[in-house]
């Protein structure tokens, strides 16, 4: 008797659906072509070639949406020029842009946390804050003034402090030495007297090895070896305190946006996150690889960072955050927002990460 009465409610249900499914079967044939640049160049691995890269993105919605949204994806230079992204979306001259939101601190402080935060939250931390903190409420919030939406859509993990011709030994060491590193991290280093050079990818590896530079960072070990920099210098630094989880981000027209479907707009969601787990789950491979080629068979020396140098780095970060924060109320929202799930995130590290990393790898 249960049996049969289900049977019915489940073929009313089916019924009700196909009814109701009239316009949507409508809808479902409507096509968006649209267009995606990058910060990156064509052909650059993990950001746009690979797997969770910008197009693996283009090709995993395009799939998943029957085709009904088409991504053409352009590299830097192509359309636009490589740091033009925010302005093009904005515009809506393209409807994407896959970059990194701290590139674009110039039009707002705020944008740097939802990318790297120097000594910041790991790759389960930030994705922690964006997914379950309020992180993802706040980019949006940060970015509504601008007609845009954006999301997480990659990470490169860790990164790597960076080459040194000549060994750290203490905080006196970075006075007068010449280093590549962009951003708020530039800013940090500059205190300890550090000249700082801003240099494309491409110019990092021709001057470290004439000695124009006497320091670079770039990503971690793979990219890194790509782009040859362990044959200009030796010392390795290792864990980047300067980029901890660095995250891609997928920036949106927001008009664009609140016309797609519902499902489409799903689709461009789910497809988004899982670019972000599959690219960081790509560096760990590709890293791992790397890291061991260079220090078997390319005499590299790899270390972290002196513990007083770190401390000093620590102390002018805060300082730098804290007077960002006092400038701008929706920065200070932002902060206080990251700093607050960081606080929580640490202390649970500390009976969880933590002790894997010393115990029971050590074990
Ligand atoms: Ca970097």
């Amino acid at each position: 008797m249960m049996q049969k009465r289900r049977r019915l409610l489940t073929g009313g249900a089916v019924a009700a659906a196909a009814g109701l499914g009239l316009p949507a079967v409508a809808h479902a044939q409507q096509t968006f072509s649209w267009k995606m640049t990058s910060a990156y160049g064509k052909g650059s691995p993990f950001y746009m070639e690979g797997p969770g890269s910008a197009t693996d993105l283009a090709r995993r919605i395009e799939a998943m949406s029957g085709g009904r949204l088409k991504i053409q994806v352009f590299g830097a230079g192509e359309l636009i020029p490589a740091l033009e992204g925010f302005d093009a979306v904005r515009a809506g001259t393209v409807e994407m842009n896959h970059a990194n939101s701290y590139f674009w601190t110039g039009k707002t402080f705020a944008a740097q946390y939802f990318c790297a935060v120097p000594f910041g939250l790991n790759f389960q931390g930030i994705n922690g804050w964006l997914y379950d903190g309020g992180g993802q409420q706040l980019w949006n919030e940060v970015y509504a003034p601008f007609g845009l939406v954006a999301m997480p859509c990659g990470n490169t993990g860790v990164q790597m402090t960076g080459w040194f011709k000549k060994e750290i030994r203490s905080s006196a060491d970075f006075k007068g030495l010449k280093m590549r590193i962009p951003g708020l991290a530039g800013r940090v280093y500059a205190s300890l007297g550090v000249d700082v050079k801003l240099l494309p990818g491409g110019e990092i590896f021709p001057a470290l090895e004439r000695g124009v530079i006497d320091a670079a960072e770039f990503v971690g070990p793979f990219q890194d070896r790509k782009l040859g920099l362990h044959k200009a210098a030796k010392f390795y630094y290792t864990t980047g305190w300067h980029e901890t989880a660095t995250v891609s981000e997928l920036l949106i027209n927001k008009a664009a946006w609140d016309k797609l479907p519902k499902d489409l707009q799903a689709i461009v969601e789910n497809a988004s996150a899982a670019c972000n787990v599959i690219s960081e789950a790509w560096c760990q491979r590709t890293n791992a690889e790397a890291m061991e080629d260079l220090m078997k068979n390319q005499g590299v020396i790899a270390r972290p960072l002196p513990e007083e140098v770190l401390k000093k780095l620590r102390e002018t970060t805060n300082q730098v955050l804290a007077e960002a924060a006092a400038k701008d109320p929706l920065t200070r929202k932002v902060h206080d927002s990251y700093m607050a799930y960081k606080k929580k995130f640490d202390a649970w590290s500390g009976y969880s990460e933590g002790p894997y990393h010393d115990k029971i790898l050590a074990a």
